[in-house]
């Protein structure tokens, strides 16, 4: 099943996908399955990100050749990291590239969203405890994440995890096609079993070190060929199965400096 997240004129809502409508599941991600209601052309709402995380987990290093392309050989435990919920925009929404980098890249990823409470959890609990799959644009300022020694200004900038466009619930994540596009040219491409930490194996570890809650979401890393993004240039992330998500991006309005 798909299901999306969608603004009509007086309501957000929760949908399942099917074909060109969107069928109204209600309003909470985690009771959705009876829910069957109104159908709506899905040219006559506009797509939100699928879900709000409670926290985002993102995951560095987990292709071999992104690591080396980063200067690092892989370690045998996943670096992890956080982004902050505020990051999140939906389909369609703009990247806003703040003046203070010179270089913002994207990071195609598959994103995997919680379903049930993990702590400690084994690989068997971890893979039996996924809601769904969906398409993470892990937005980086490259030249903040090499001056800074922590990430939250590389990866936390407002706009910096564009997420969706939808909810697969029912896919196997070993073998799915990874890509990234920017103006229609392809940047990266690679499939999840090259990951070198699984889905599975990245939710237990994760889980020894923070509970993961329903609505969180782990960013599984990115495969090579990252790449720098401008105004006016439109990226998407495309998964196969999941789908297609496009974002454009602009300049960010300049914010007030402290002195
Ligand atoms: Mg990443």
């Amino acid at each position: 099943m798909k299901i999306a997240r969608y603004q009509t004129p007086n309501a957000v809502r929760i949908g399942r996908l099917e074909g060109d409508k969107v069928r109204d599941m209600g309003t909470d991600l985690f009771a959705h399955m009876q829910v069957f209601g109104q159908i709506h052309d899905l040219d006559q709402v506009r797509l939100l990100a699928p879900l709000v995380p409670r926290k985002i987990v993102g995951v560095g290093h987990n292709y071999r050749e992104h690591a080396l392309e980063m200067g690092r050989e892989p370690s045998a435990w996943p670096d992890l990291f956080l982004k902050p919920a505020t990051a999140v925009i939906g389909p369609d929404d703009a990247i806003e590239i703040p003046a203070i980098s010179q270089q913002v890249e994207i990071e195609a990823e598959l994103a995997v969203v919680v379903g049930r409470v993990l702590r400690d959890a084994t690989v068997e609990e971890a893979a039996s405890a996924v809601l769904g799959y969906t398409c993470i644009n892990d937005v980086t300022a490259r030249d903040l994440q090499r001056t800074d020694r922590c990430w939250a200004r590389a990866k936390g900038h407002d706009t910096f995890a564009p997420l969706g466009p939808c909810i697969v619930t029912d896919i196997d994540p070993s073998n799915l096609l990874v890509e990234s596009y920017i103006n229609g040219q392809r940047k990266q491409y690679a499939r999840t079993r090259q990951m070198l930490h699984s889905v599975p194996e990245l939710l237990a570890y994760i889980s020894t070190v923070m509970t993961l809650e329903p609505g969180d979401v782990v960013a599984t890393g990115t495969p090579a060929g990252v790449a720098q993004i401008h105004p006016g240039d439109v990226v998407e992330v495309v998964i196969d199965g999941i789908g297609r998500l496009r974002n454009p991006v602009v300049e960010r309005a300049p914010s007030p400096q402290i002195a």
